[in-house]
């Protein structure tokens, strides 16, 4: 028994979840853990402060009051009958490109099983497109991932187009330019409120990127990795260390 463990951002009832729970319905044992209701942009907030309860939706699927990251964090840690094999996580419902993959639930939970040693892939799909040709991309870079393992500390982030897919590309994350500006609106009492990220985003150069392989109609497999420390930087830095030393004490 090889148990694939699938969740999302979107909530259990998602459309993109099912499509994904079909189309790897014969790579693996499917068992779904996701959020009773929509969790986008959460990140990979984890819920300490209150108990969770996991409710069966129907036979391997149940629903979490809770984000993407405890869906994994429950399923890898005891609560399925055995160690998942790979996290799977989508698909969203929207894409989840460049810099934005900082505040992405889908993205969250495949980073939450890759700190948990778990090989994870994230699917999202541009607004628009069709979850069973999503669903069949992801199921063959899914078999690639079973066969071939990631490195240490790497998920994948896949992406898929709004329109028929022309290939896949290896590529990198994208940058945001971010040029918008909050929006200050008055209510009808006079009061002050903000929104923020309303504006339309924009972005760097797109050549190699994420970003650029969704505008030419690819599919975009992008490496993530985990560790966050800029090692240059680091060494740059070593300097640092006797003159701060030397001030604290
Ligand atoms: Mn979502």
């Amino acid at each position: 028994m090889s148990i694939l463990l699938l969740t999302n951002d979107d909530g259990v009832h998602a459309t993109g979840l099912a499509a994904l729970a079909r189309a790897l319905a014969d790579v693996g044992d499917v068992y779904v853990i996701a959020p009773e209701r929509e969790q986008s942009a959460c990140g990979h907030a984890l819920t300490l402060h209150r108990p969770l309860r996991v409710v069966e939706v129907r036979e391997r699927w149940w629903a979490v009051n809770g984000t993407p990251s405890d869906c994994v964090n429950l399923g890898v840690l005891g609560f399925l009958p055995e160690r998942a094999v790979m996290v799977v996580s989508g698909i969203n419902h929207g894409s989840n490109l460049g810099d934005d993959v900082t505040y992405s639930g889908t993205v969250s939970a495949a980073m939450e099983g890759t700190l948990l040693g778990v090989p994870s892939l994230a699917v999202s799909l541009v607004e628009g497109g069709d979850f069973e040709l999503a669903g069949r991309v992801a199921r063959l870079v899914a078999m690639r991932v079973l066969v071939h393992g990631l490195p240490r500390k790497t998920l994948l982030n896949l992406n898929l187009p709004a329109a028929a897919v022309r290939g896949v590309r290896v590529t990198r994350l994208g940058h945001r330019v971010y040029s918008d500006k909050i929006v200050e609106q008055t209510d009808p009492r006079g009061r002050t409120h903000y929104w923020i990220g309303a504006g339309s985003p924009r972005w760097e150069e797109l050549d190699g990127t994420d970003i650029g392989a969704i505008h030419e109609g690819y599919a975009a497999l992008t490496p993530l990795h985990l560790d966050l420390t800029n090692h240059r930087a680091a060494a740059e830095m070593s300097g640092w260390e006797p003159s701060l030393t030397a001030q604290v004490l």
